[in-house]
């Protein structure tokens, strides 16, 4: 059994609910104690195939293309203890799942006051010691890469929407400036130090929205599972990270960190971690080689070795590989949360050229649940509000696709008085939709008369020109799904239509005849381009993470081979647990006869690994 991570399943780390307490140290009991013995089969035979033509080897997907939804399938029956270890090894099909962040994105941003962020060009700074070594980079990879770090995946623009400070008006590179925080610390490179005091205020506005950090962070006062971590980070520099980064410390880590996205980082956050001692190189607007020099700064630092990598979308586990192979050595484990670094994960395994073990986090139940449905449910409205103004109540709004994201689309409009239609392809989730009160439709049946059109299908040309040309006068055409293709707003550009730049994120594309329709976000996903994203969401997902790596840090010699592995369900329901006490949530209790009755385990798992 593992000690740390076993201190850290404790009872008390929720203050209340002791059922929840209880369940959690339960938990952990079982969990840590079932080491898997022989993988499971990772690919059942009723797993559905994902789009080979996904699987572009070194190129993520262009467009969001129609990889179907493939739920994980491991084996049924798996209820035996050996189901609950942490060899659950996700199908190759179900790390497809989402389509890799591929996008135009990146031309403007709106900033919370509502001015226009201009993205900046990619300037090409030199890099002094070793140019040679970044310029060189294979044009493919830096391509691939750079349009990763540019586009709007799935988290991407969290921070440029959120950040407060853009600090245009100073010209000068980081790079360049000689910078020390108030105790003549220099190891980091920010935009700047002096908005230290702003940003620390809104990561302790973060804090109250984290409370499953924060409760591990009350633990670590006693033991620090994470001592002699040294956690190597790439990810959005955001006020949600920070409280991630800060609890990391808490628990023991030592933490050095680069941005995963040139326009994401809240400068102003990134100034609180420098002057609270955190190495920390990133700035909103960087170019793609301060991109890479940022990761290498983290990295290679002479007397430093990481043994621990959190990853979002691969840049940093890539990097490692390709410049300083020999730190795998010592790195006991990659935690990841994006699909395209999960991806790029499954492949590297494939390829027999994995050499450590990797925690796939973008599969969790608990980010995709949360993700995709909660998130989504809050952000749509005010994605929708920012931009337009827009009044719900009576306004027929056609959603296509009731997946994740549309279920929670019309469950915020429904509560705001919206009359909605729904779309889909699949009789399952066209059953679903009809029995949650709405009007199953083909699109082309009510296209004259809604009001907003969103989509939510993942799929492309969901909304052709065919059905723009018919639309009412002033309809809002929007997206929420990954990839901007399911409008097809290329056939709008057409020289008898005029477009009008409205608002930042606005377009009112006219007809010859005076008619226009309101195009938001040019297609992209609205909710990243045109609002925040609730950090409550982002809390669930850090702790997932905090817990991946707790468990990869302490775990014995040959728990996890060289491969990528799911966090198992137990932990997916700890990571809930975790979260309950905010709502002052009281869990139920399987007595010892209903358990029997049921065939469970008392304190968890309840739902097998493929349940979603
Ligand atoms: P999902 O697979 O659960 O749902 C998509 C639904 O669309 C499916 O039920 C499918 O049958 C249906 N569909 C496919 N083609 C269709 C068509 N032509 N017409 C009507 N329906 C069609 O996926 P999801 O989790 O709901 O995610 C949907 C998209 O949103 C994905 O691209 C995903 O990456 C993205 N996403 C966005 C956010 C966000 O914050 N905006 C968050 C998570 C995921």
């Amino acid at each position: 059994m593992n000690d740390h991570t076993v201190f850290f399943l404790l009872p008390d780390v929720v203050s209340a609910a002791m059922s929840v307490q209880v369940l959690a140290a339960k938990m952990a009991e079982v969990e840590l104690k079932d080491v898997p013995s022989k993988e499971l089969t990772p690919e059942s035979p009723l797993t559905p195939k994902a789009d080979d033509k996904g699987m572009v080897e070194n190129e993520p997907k262009a467009t969001s293309a129609t990889t179907p939804t493939m739920e994980p399938m491991v084996k049924t029956g798996d209820t035996s203890p050996g189901f609950l270890t942490p060899n659950t090894k996700m199908p190759q099909a179900s790390a497809m799942k989402r389509t890799d962040p591929q996008q135009n994105g990146g031309e403007a941003f709106v900033n919370r006051d509502g001015t226009v962020a201009e993205a900046p060009r990619l300037k090409k700074i030199q890099f002094a010691d070793q140019k040679q070594e970044f310029n060189k980079r294979p044009t493919k990879i830096g391509r691939r890469s750079l349009s990763r770090s540019i586009s709007q995946s799935s988290t991407d623009s969290y921070g440029s929407a959120a950040s407060y400070t853009d600090s245009s008006d100073d010209e000068t590179s980081p790079r360049d400036k000689q910078q020390k925080n108030s105790k003549g610390n220099g190891d980091f490179c920010i935009k700047n130090i002096k908005q230290a005091d702003f940003g620390r205020r809104e990561i302790e506005i973060a804090e109250q929205e984290m409370p499953a950090l924060m409760a591990l962070r009350k633990r670590a006062q006693g033991e620090k599972p994470l001592a002699g971590a040294k956690v190597v980070g790439c990810t959005h520099i955001t006020a949600q990270t920070a409280v991630l980064m800060e609890t990391l410390t808490a628990l023991g880590a030592q933490c050095r960190w680069a941005a995963c996205n040139i326009y994401s980082t809240q400068n102003e956050v990134a100034a609180a971690l420098a002057e609270g001692g955190f190495s920390v190189f990133a700035w909103k607007g960087e170019s793609e080689d301060d991109f890479w020099w940022c990761i290498d700064r983290c990295v290679n630092l002479e007397g430093w070795q990481p043994n621990m990598i959190l990853d979002d979308g691969g840049d940093l586990t890539h990097w490692i590989y390709k410049k300083y192979p020999n730190m795998f050595k010592k790195i006991k484990g990659i935690v990841e949360e994006s699909v395209t670094g999960v991806h790029r994960l499954y492949q590297l395994s494939k390829a027999g050229k994995l050499c450590v073990p990797a925690m796939n986090v973008n599969d969790s139940v608990t980010k995709q649940k949360f993700d995709n449905l909660y998130c989504c449910r809050e952000s749509i409205l005010d994605g929708l509000k920012r931009t337009t103004d827009v009044m719900f109540g009576g306004k027929q709004v056609m959603v296509c696709g009731y997946g994740e994201v549309g279920k929670g689309c019309c469950a915020a409009l429904k509560a705001m008085g919206s009359i909605v239609y729904v779309t889909e392809i699949d009789p399952i989730c066209a059953l679903q939709a009809c029995m949650d009160g709405f009007r199953l439709v083909k699109l082309n049946e009510v296209i004259r008369q809604v009001d907003i059109v969103i989509t939510c299908t993942g799929n492309k040309n969901v909304v052709v020109r065919e059905y723009l040309d018919r639309m009412k006068n002033g309809c809002i055409v929007c997206n929420m799904g990954h990839s901007n293709t399911e409008i097809d707003v290329a056939s709008l550009r057409t020289p008898e239509l005029t477009w009008e730049r409205v608002r930042s994120q606005v377009d009112h594309v006219i007809w010859p005849d005076g008619k226009r329709i309101v195009l938001l976000a040019e297609g992209r996903l609205l909710n990243l381009s045109c609002s925040t994203v609730p950090t409550f969401v982002l809390s669930i997902t850090a702790t997932t993470q905090a817990l991946a790596l707790i468990e990869l840090y302490n775990a014995p010699e040959g728990r996890y081979k060289q491969d990528v592995y799911l966090l198992p369900k137990k932990m997916d329901e700890y990571v809930a647990s975790l979260h309950l006490p905010t709502f002052d949530a009281h869990l139920t209790e399987l007595s010892d006869e209903q358990a029997k009755y049921l065939g469970l385990n008392k304190n968890g798992p309840f739902k097998p690994n493929y349940y979603r």
